[in-house]
């Protein structure tokens, strides 16, 4: 019987917008398995929703972290260094593009939207884990990002963050590679389509959710209680062998031909 018990674990959670969010899924996972949390919040404006979403895990730390401001992450660092001296799981669930580089032709993408686009989506994983990389090699962290299949394949409207995810899955492999002798372990979480304030940003959402529904060998999509259980296994030690993976959890849409 293995069960999962992260008590005295410390899980550092970005990318909770709301209880929508992807990450706030794999967040109540990780507290009912006894770890403790730290949510970020990007900007002023969602710290009242974060706020209220920790309340209903006591004990949570709620801090201000935005991936464009290097100083924010390093204040981040710096508050977990002193209250928790270790971090043995990361949650990163965040990604941006503009909304008009969502829309219209994507070879037509300016070079301010790409770079927004990767720095936001892909970047933020691999600065954010060097600015925390003592806390993260202490006890030997798992860490978890959330990629969709417009990383492999060409996905209507998906344009500019397509681009994105093919180089955070790449950058999940480097990672896994060059932190695998410190025992840190980085895997991403390929998520069918759910119904997210980020997702409500892709032209033709409602569609796509009814075309994966009807194509994906269960029939249906995914919930994102879904996505929270394979993060936990991710970020637990029942996966102690697996690192550089993207591990599907779409109700299978991604085997499919046609
Ligand atoms: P979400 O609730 O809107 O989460 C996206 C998060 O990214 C928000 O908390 C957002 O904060 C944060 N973010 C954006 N810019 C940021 C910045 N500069 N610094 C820090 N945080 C920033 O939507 P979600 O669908 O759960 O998305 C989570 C992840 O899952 C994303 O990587 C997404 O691509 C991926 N994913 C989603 C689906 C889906 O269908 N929903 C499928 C596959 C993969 P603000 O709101 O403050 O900007």
């Amino acid at each position: 019987m293995y069960a999962i018990d992260l008590s005295g674990k410390h899980a550092l959670v970005m990318g909770v917008a709301n209880h929508r969010s992807l990450s706030w899924a794999i967040a109540q996972s990780l507290h009912r398995a006894g770890a403790r949390l730290c949510l970020t919040y990007a900007g002023e404006r969602l710290r009242g929703m974060v706020e209220e979403l920790a309340a209903t895990a006591p004990g949570t730390t709620v801090l201000e972290c935005d991936v464009t401001r290097d100083q924010t992450i390093d204040a981040v660092a710096e508050r977990l260094t002193g209250e928790w001296g270790s971090v043995e799981a990361f949650v990163h669930g965040i990604a941006f593009a503009r909304k008009e580089d969502l829309e219209g032709e994507f070879v037509a993408t300016p070079r301010e939207g790409f770079q927004m686009a990767l720095d936001v989506s892909a970047y933020s994983l691999i600065n954010v884990t060097n600015r925390l990389r003592p806390l993260l090699e202490k006890n030997g962290a798992s860490i978890v990002t959330l990629s969709y299949l417009a990383a492999e394949r060409a996905v209507p409207a998906y344009n500019v963050m397509g681009s994105a995810k093919a180089v955070l899955e790449q950058s999940v492999r480097q990672l896994a590679y060059e932190l695998g002798p410190k025992n840190v372990r980085v895997n991403a979480i390929s998520a069918g389509p759910v119904s997210t304030l980020a997702a409500r940003g892709i032209h033709g959402f409602t569609d796509m959710l009814k075309k994966h529904a009807e194509r994906a060998p269960l029939k249906r999509n995914i919930t994102k209680d879904e996505v929270g259980k394979a993060g936990l296994f991710l970020l637990s030690d029942l996966s102690s062998g697996i690192t550089g993976e993207v591990l599907y959890v779409d109700a299978g849409y991604h085997i499919m031909g046609w």
